[in-house]
């Protein structure tokens, strides 16, 4: 290679969907040597063939119901060290120079929570010193190394994560995730056919619909993105449609965004359980003892509500939502509590689901929450929980409505597809 003139990288990510079977593979590989073919170099970070982790996951749940963290992190990341393998083999095969690297490989190290590990430097060494030599480098997604050589996750669809860590870390503007949609919509096209796609949207909201349960993006992929100014451009495996930019919205926007869209998307979260206390004594210090031993567990919870159901009744009640698969140990965390503290008992809902509308403008737009409010209720949905900040409103109902009261939600604010409307 010419040092004098270093061959710009690119820096792409295919999700599950994209690298499901080996005739996706191929294609994957046809389109990165094209990026190739164009003077590129290119850190191409895959994630697990189709639902395999998922299948993973239910491989160790037939063994024991609650794996170890460390053993599952351990068996999860099986799954990206797979299709790595054979994305760089299928490469070589066109005659592009590929090598394959796990994440440690990669340079990436994290901290030692596993599941949910945070990623805590990225040495671009490796694949700066790999791109002297080959043109691709497949990067696994989800994954690191601690500071003991433990291997860790992190967390469900954190391979966009990956991807944007590894832009900023080769000091590259964009981040390309191509995944089976083409682009961000106002909500999960799947759900709604009538979805409008959107050309940009601003990191705050995009990190605020993917937190609130909108997959298309890993959350902490946006707040890495917004951290390091890496604009992520959302595109379609298969097509080559435009698709979204998530960047800073600049200033003149952001104003006119907060007349014309107070509202830019909703979100459906059906990911998280309902924990709910009962019987407390209503005293001091009961809330910081059980949201402590939370804190301890490694479960952070979302919407919190407290109430005393009955005034001659001093006991009191309080409700949170915590994602699913971390309910046991919720549930474990807060017995030893109410035990020390001399009453109440704790139980878990899986069946509820939170939905969400995001907006930069939501806090001073008045009447937004009525107006979600009723679209809820008029598909007969009852309200368990509500959640609001300056740029959303949330509410948990029951799972079996989530569905329709999406759909009347985006209808409520407009959000349809212009041709799609009668
Ligand atoms: P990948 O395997 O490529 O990471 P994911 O399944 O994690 O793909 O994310 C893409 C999916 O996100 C889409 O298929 C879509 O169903 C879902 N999704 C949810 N909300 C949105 C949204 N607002 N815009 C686009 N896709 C969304
Ligand atoms: N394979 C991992 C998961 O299914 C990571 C990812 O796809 O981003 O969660
Ligand atoms: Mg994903």
């Amino acid at each position: 290679m010419d040092v004098t003139h270093p061959r710009p990288v690119r820096v792409v990510k295919f999700g599950g969907t994209s690298v499901g079977d080996i005739d996706r593979i191929r294609k994957v590989a046809a389109r990165v040597q094209r990026i190739v073919d164009e003077g590129a170099a290119v850190a191409l970070t895959v994630s697990a063939m189709g639902r395999s982790t998922d299948a993973l996951v239910a491989t160790a749940r037939e063994v024991t119901p609650r794996p170890d963290r460390r053993e599952l992190d351990m068996l999860m990341a099986t799954g990206e060290q797979v299709s790595i393998a054979l994305v760089a083999m299928a490469l070589t095969h066109l005659g592009v120079r590929a090598r394959s690297f796990t994440g440690g490989q990669a340079g990436f190290r994290t901290d030692s929570l596993h599941g949910n590990a945070r990623i805590v430097q990225v040495d671009a060494e490796p694949l700066r010193r790999a791109f002297q030599e080959i043109d691709v480098a497949v990067v696994a997604g989800f994954q690191g190394v601690d500071d003991h050589g433990q291997i860790t996750t992190l967390g469900r669809g954190g391979s966009d994560t990956t991807a944007v860590a590894l832009a900023a870390a080769l000091g590259v503007e964009e981040c390309e995730i191509y995944t089976d949609t083409d682009g961000v919509y106002t909500t999960d096209p799947h759900q709604v056919p009538d979805a409008s796609k959107l050309e940009t949207i601003d990191y705050d909201e995009m990190l605020e619909l993917a937190a609130l349960g909108a997959r298309v993006l890993h959350p902490r992929s946006v707040w890495y993105a917004r951290r390091y100014g890496v604009r992520i451009h959302v595109r379609s495996s298969f097509t080559n449609a435009p698709g979204t930019i998530v960047t800073r919205a600049p200033r003149g926007q952001e104003a006119a965004m907060q007349t014309d869209r107070p509202v830019t998307g909703v979100a459906l979260d059906t990911e998280h359980t309902r924990i709910n206390v009962v019987g407390v004594p209503d005293q001091p210090g009961v809330a910081a003892a059980i949201f402590a031993a939370l804190g301890e567990a490694g479960v952070s919870a979302d919407m919190i509500i407290q109430g005393v159901p009955g005034a001659l009744d001093s006991r009191q009640q309080m409700s949170f939502t915590v994602p699913r698969d971390l309910a046991d140990d919720a549930v474990d965390a807060v017995r030893p509590v109410l035990e020390a503290i001399g009453g109440g008992s704790v139980s878990a809902d899986p069946d509820v689901a939170k939905l969400s509308i995001v907006g930069i403008a939501i806090g001073s737009t008045p009447g937004l929450a009525g107006r979600m409010f009723a679209a809820v209720s008029a598909v007969g949905a009852n309200i368990e929980m509500i959640a609001t900040s300056e740029v959303r409103i949330s509410v948990v109902i029951p799972r079996s409505h989530a569905h329709d009261a999406l759909q009347a939600v985006h209808d409520a604010f407009g959000l349809a597809r212009p041709t799609a409307t009668p």
